[in-house]
């Protein structure tokens, strides 16, 4: 009879053959995530919204290949992995305000495009008006995206200034390699910056294949968490997968009945070209069916702002 191994020794064995991060590609990753955005814009209820963020991924990776390789700060890398902690941990890491010309070269990228709204070019224009003559107030409008404390009348400019952020701290994460990461860092966070994922999926191909990595909506690593195991505090009972009848396969919402929320999960051999993102915001029925079925999202959508 097989012996069932214990929850330790289960994770024991992954550190030595599942690889525990995947760190993002800075030349595919906005590229990639514009394009899905787009096909999954076709024919859907929010298509204009999602052409939109389409864009704004189009012009996230022209910012990115415009930047140098950053400078990694090693002392500041040694005392995080003392520690245990998200090396690019938000709270902590004091960010360059190099991060508000990323964010310029963005927006000038949108407001120069025709084919984006006039609504989302004004609000860009805006915000670049903002970055020249109150650069203070762009910092505490990053500062309030990140603590979720925007206020309701600036909420339309969160998914501008949240995709500058993404921006910066991606590129940030694309510079380190795994041995940069702590192996034990709090669980349910990003091992990277210490955000709450926004999606998990589980990944087709190579040494990952069959394996459950969550997403990080900011630094876009991915770090490996056990199936069946709630990603908000856990637990491995009263896990449940949800899914929209007759909607489309490999998108399902994993429900934990110890904390009463849910997270997505994607699988990848049902969406070859699945985004933790883009799918995540293209599927909101599901959220829907959800709140619906009682349970509370874990955490939100880096393109969506919701009211805490
Ligand atoms: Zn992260
Ligand atoms: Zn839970």
């Amino acid at each position: 009879m097989p012996r069932i191994l214990p929850r330790g020794e289960i994770e024991g064995l992954d550190h030595t053959s599942i690889p525990r991060l995947r760190l993002p590609n800075p030349h595919s990753i906005f590229k990639e995530r514009g394009q899905r955005l787009l096909h999954l814009a076709a024919d859907h209820p929010a298509q204009t919204y999602l052409q939109l963020m389409a864009e704004l991924s189009a012009a996230q990776h022209q910012t990115l290949q415009t930047l140098s390789s950053p400078v990694i700060d090693e002392q500041h890398i040694a005392h995080a992995l003392q520690h245990g902690m998200p090396p690019l941990l938000s709270s902590a890491w004091q960010r360059d305000p190099n991060w508000q010309k990323i964010m310029a070269t963005l927006l000038q990228t949108l407001a120069s495009s025709n084919t984006v709204p006039t609504a989302a070019q004004e609000i860009a224009a805006q915000l670049l008006h903002q970055l020249k003559h109150e650069p203070e107030v762009i910092e505490a409008l990053a500062d309030a995206v990140l603590t979720q404390q925007l206020a309701r009348g600036d909420s339309g400019k969160a998914a501008f200034i949240m995709a500058a952020l993404q921006v910066y701290w991606t590129h940030l994460a694309s510079a380190l390699s795994h041995e940069h990461i702590p192996l034990n860092t709090p669980f349910g966070v990003c091992p990277c910056c210490g955000s709450l994922p926004v999606s998990s999926i589980v990944r087709v191909g190579g040494s990952a294949d069959g394996c459950r990595y969550l997403s990080c909506p900011r630094c876009s690593v991915e770090w490996h968490v056990v199936r069946v195991t709630c990603t908000h505090c856990e637990s491995t009972d009263g896990i449940f997968y949800h899914g929209i009848e007759d909607g489309p396969a490999g998108i399902k919402a994993e429900s934990c009945d110890s904390c009463h929320t849910y997270r997505k999960i994607f699988y990848q051999k049902d969406q070859l070209h699945v985004d933790p993102v883009a799918d995540d915001l293209a599927s909101l029925a599901l959220d829907m069916l959800m709140g619906e079925a009682g349970y509370e999202r874990s955490s939100g959508n880096p393109l969506l702002w919701q009211e805490p």
